[in-house]
């Protein structure tokens, strides 16, 4: 249905418009015998030549905008069930991005009007159409046009740049520091913060490799960490290190890293950090005043220790067995004391790296089986029962395994306040000792069960019913991976849990 009108006359078009000499027309409008007319009209023009297109629905005019590109587009008002304001309003949805002219009937010229301010460049009235009226409606549309796109793209521009001193400004204002760094670990972009963090300017910060800063001690993380986070695209990691402030101080940094190598956009690491060494001085404090207090603790539970022996011993000479059962009580709570100042010991240790193990090649059935025996009493509701299959030997230190079999055995029962087994089990998985207990207590919801093994973390629903403290599996889970075993948990709230860890076969 296209018809050229190859007409060889001056082109009006100026640099903006010369996408070709000729003019694509669409004209969309359900009357063939306008079509002719326009057509005939369009020969009849001074200053332009036109192709026109005709399409006779709404539908047909959709699919012309989909495959070709218009200069102009003539839309009739009466076009059946779609009139040409609903065309000129939905046309950018349909990829119709054209100066539009409205052909409205005599009656109808305030839908002109209304059709301009939807977006159409113009309007004609049918019937008053005359060659260089349409000629001269086509010319200004075009123009028109191109000052709105022209106007939209300043807009466009400007909201553009106006959103990037925006956020220009919160990066460079914000007091945490954010930089930009290549995959050789160089700084190519820091924000203006890094001279209250570290004290050294933009400038010097990006002469640096990173590396350069950190602390002698910590270096060795840091290229651990980064070499990681090279390998995996997307991946991000946390770091606590020393780094070097320009005034020669250390300072504690802490910061995260993502690797957004491959954003077209970043194509670089990017890296928040915050100064946190008064946060790690307290810290550090806290630890310390703990270790401290609990060695001053210890002392004095020895001593009564002492003398609840001698009084046992004494008793048992009178054979009062009343006497002995209030000792036996004292006795059991002065050890759970000394478990409680241990534990607190152990996190201070393992806080500065204290921790120390002792290796030795042990056999886990009769550490269990003594352990077993040990925890018995602690409950007459619960009935402890061990299986071991192998008899695995590990090297490793025995105290310690002991404190996590008890640690773990000891939750079962506390947090299984129903009558119930807890079972024990031992068994080798390939080249490892693997050790469960399994308990059928109040469980554990799924959302917790990561975070057990954090430090002071506790599950909401044992937080007023059962004490504790919250450090009993921190501990375990440091011991366990210092042995280079795994310690994790599978359970079901309401139905009970199943510790289990692994400590490596001895070769
Ligand atoms: P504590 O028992 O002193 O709170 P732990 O570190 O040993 O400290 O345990 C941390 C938390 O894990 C407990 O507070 C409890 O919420 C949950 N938990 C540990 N063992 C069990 C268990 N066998 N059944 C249900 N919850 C458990």
């Amino acid at each position: 249905m296209e018809i050229k009108l190859q007409i060889d006359r001056f082109s009006p078009m100026t640099s903006d418009t010369s996408r070709t000499n000729t003019i694509k027309i669409l004209l969309i409008d359900d009357d063939k015998d306008d079509y002719m007319l326009t057509k005939k009209m369009l020969k009849k023009t001074k200053m332009i030549s036109a192709t026109v297109q005709w399409v006779s629905s709404f539908k047909d005019a959709l699919d012309a905008c989909l495959h070709n590109s218009f200069d102009v587009v003539l839309v009739d008002y009466k076009m059946g069930t779609h009139n040409g304001i609903d065309i000129i309003r939905d046309s950018k949805k349909y990829n119709c991005n054209n100066p539009f002219i409205l052909l409205t009937g005599i009656q109808d010229e305030q839908l002109g009007i209304k059709a301009i301010r939807l977006g159409a460049e113009d309007y004609l009235v049918k019937g008053e159409i005359t060659p260089g009226l349409l000629e001269k409606s086509i010319l200004y549309s075009l123009e028109r046009y191109q000052v709105r796109v022209k106007e939209q793209e300043l807009r466009e521009k400007h909201i553009l740049e106006e959103s990037e001193k925006h956020f220009r400004s919160l990066i460079e204002n914000s007091a945490d520091g954010i930089a930009l760094l290549n995959k050789e670990g160089i700084f190519t972009y820091i924000t203006p913060s890094i001279k209250h963090i570290l004290g050294y300017s933009q400038e010097e910060a990006l002469k640096m490799n990173a590396l350069d800063i950190v602390h002698p001690e910590d270096k060795t993380n840091y290229e651990k960490k980064f070499n990681e986070l090279l390998k995996k695209k997307g991946s991000y990691t946390l770091a606590l290190m020393r780094v070097k402030h320009k005034n020669g101080s250390w300072r504690w940094i802490e910061s995260s890293v993502s690797n957004m190598l491959h954003d077209p956009h970043i194509q670089h690491l990017v890296l928040n950090f915050r100064d946190v060494t008064t946060r790690v001085k307290l810290q550090q404090l806290k630890d310390e005043f703990l270790s401290i207090a609990s060695h001053e603790l210890k002392t004095p539970l020895t001593t009564i220790k002492g003398y609840i022996q001698l009084l046992e011993k004494y008793f048992q000479k009178l054979d009062d067995q009343k006497a002995l059962k209030y000792i036996h009580q004292s006795d059991i709570y002065v050890d759970k004391l000394n478990q409680l100042i241990s534990d607190l010991l152990d996190i201070s240790r393992i806080q500065s790296g204290r921790m120390l193990l002792h290796l030795e090649e042990i056999q886990l059935c009769p550490l269990i089986k003594k352990t077993v025996k040990a925890l018995q009493h602690l409950s007459s509701k619960h009935t402890l029962k061990y299986t071991c299959t192998g008899n695995p030997k590990v090297i490793a230190d025995k105290e310690r395994i002991e404190q996590v079999l008890t640690n773990l055995i000891s939750n079962a029962i506390k947090y299984s306040p129903e009558q119930c087994t807890i079972l024990i089990n031992l068994t080798k998985k390939q080249g490892f000792a693997q050790i469960s207990v399994q308990d059928q207590g109040v469980g554990i919801p799924k959302a917790d069960q990561k975070h057990l093994f954090q430090r002071f973390y506790r599950v909401e629903n044992v937080v007023n019913k059962f004490s504790g403290l919250g450090i009993g599996l921190y501990i375990s889970r440091e011991i366990i991976e210092r042995h280079k075993g795994r310690i994790w948990v599978e359970s079901d709230e309401g139905k009970g849990s199943t510790f289990y860890f692994t400590l490596p076969l001895q070769n």
